[in-house]
Order: structure tokens, then sequence, then C-alpha cells
């Protein structure tokens, strides 16, 4: 088996947000969505920071779906639009997605996003690689790890921009990968873990 993940740095982020962008460029997300979302530690605001004046720190957690090994979103599904695939990715299919957005109240991590009307571009036309089909009105949609270049072994656009060397990518059930020695270090962990969910996305620092 396969298991695709990715894993950040905590200490290396630098919050830019480059990720964020590279993923709605790529994947070709409309505006007001984001598949990928840089938030800040224990803080509910924008680049804001935690503690007390003047003992303050900011910490970024680039957020978006987890890939979850036991995925809240595929157990609700009526249809079976949510679904794993051969390479250890929750994705969607989108033709069997009805719009009851039952994985969106399921999953934890706030990393779907629905298509509440027909998308919107800024731009006025579509954009990002040809190979990512367009969604519609009433589909759901979230992060894919990229599965238009990961299943041509590219990485995910959000690994492949990202200036601070933060992200890596790579297949968990390779004992002997960067990625699963750095799911062994001591300061490994996911987000939520008492929900139960097991994210294949993890941090470290
Ligand atoms: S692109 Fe890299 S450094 Fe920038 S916010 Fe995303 S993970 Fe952090
Ligand atoms: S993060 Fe949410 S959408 Fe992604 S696999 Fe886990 S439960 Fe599903
Ligand atoms: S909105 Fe689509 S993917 Fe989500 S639970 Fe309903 S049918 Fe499945």
């Amino acid at each position: 088996m396969t298991k695709l993940a990715i894993a950040i740095d905590l200490h290396r982020c630098l919050g830019c947000n480059t990720c964020s962008l590279a993923c709605k460029m790529q994947n070709n997300i409309p505006d007001g969505m984001l598949w990928n979302r840089v938030l800040t530690e224990n803080c509910d605001i924008f680049d804001g920071a935690e503690g007390t004046y003047p003992n303050l720190s900011r910490t970024y957690r680039p957020v978006a779906c987890q890939h979850c090994t036991n995925a809240a979103c595929k157990r609700v599904c009526p249809t079976g639009a949510t679904y794993r695939d051969e390479m250890g990715r929750i994705e969607i299919d989108y033709d069997k997605c009805i719009g009851c957005r039952m994985c969106m109240a399921a999953c934890p991590f706030n990393a779907r996003t629905f298509n509440w009307n027909e998308p919107v571009r800024s731009t006025g036309f579509s954009y990002g690689d040809a190979r990512v089909p367009e969604r519609h009105k009433g589909v759901m949609e979230k992060c894919t790890l990229c599965k238009e270049r990961t299943d041509e072994g590219e990485e995910p656009m959000c690994v492949h921009c990202c200036p601070g060397d933060a992200r890596i990518f790579g297949d968990l059930d390779d004992p002997d990968s960067r990625i699963s020695q750095l799911r062994r270090s001591s300061t490994a962990h996911v987000l939520l873990e008492e929900k139960g969910t097991q994210p294949q996305v993890f941090y470290f620092n």
C-alpha cells in the first residue's frame, strides 16, 4: 500500500501564505474559497499573537484536509462520493456528490468548502493546471493532495512552492522515507487527536 502525506515543520513556517496561494492557483479554486489556510496558533485573528505584551509569540499552523485514516467525512457520505484511493488520499468523486454537506459537518478540521453558487473567479477565466477538473454549484471540494501532480510523481504545489522548506511530502507506508522518519520524531503530533480521525498530515518542530 501507499499512504501519501504531508509533514509541516512549525519551526520553519514563515506564515507567508504561499502554500495557500499556490494551492489556489494549481487547483483553480474560485473566489472566496481556500483549500489550505494558514492559521495562527491559539489566536482567532489573522496574524495575531499569543501571550501578554511584552511576552508575545506567534506560531503559524497551515491547515488543509488531513487525509485521515479514519476519515469522518468518508463515514457519513451517503453516496460514496468521498472515498479513499489507492494512494491513501481521501478524494471526492464530483459526479457522485449530491451536495448534502454531511461531510462538511462531520469534518473536525473545517477542511471542506462547498460551492453554494456557480464558481466566480476575479480573473474572469479558469486558471491553474488543466488536468484539474472544474467543480460546479452544489458540489463539495477540498485538498486532493494535488492528485493530478502526485499521480505523476510530482510533489503537491504547496510543497513545491514553500519558501521556508517547511513542508515535506512522502509515503508513510515506506518506513525508510524521510516523512516516516519525521513521524517517529519526538515532536511529531497531529491536530485534534481526540477526535479519532487519525490524520495522516502531521506537524513537528
Ligand atoms: S508556504 Fe511554507 S512557509 Fe509559507 S505559510 Fe505555507 S508552510 Fe509556511
Ligand atoms: S480532514 Fe476532514 S475532510 Fe479531510 S479526511 Fe479528515 S475528516 Fe475528511
Ligand atoms: S456533500 Fe457530497 S461528498 Fe459530502 S457527504 Fe454529501 S454526497 Fe458525500
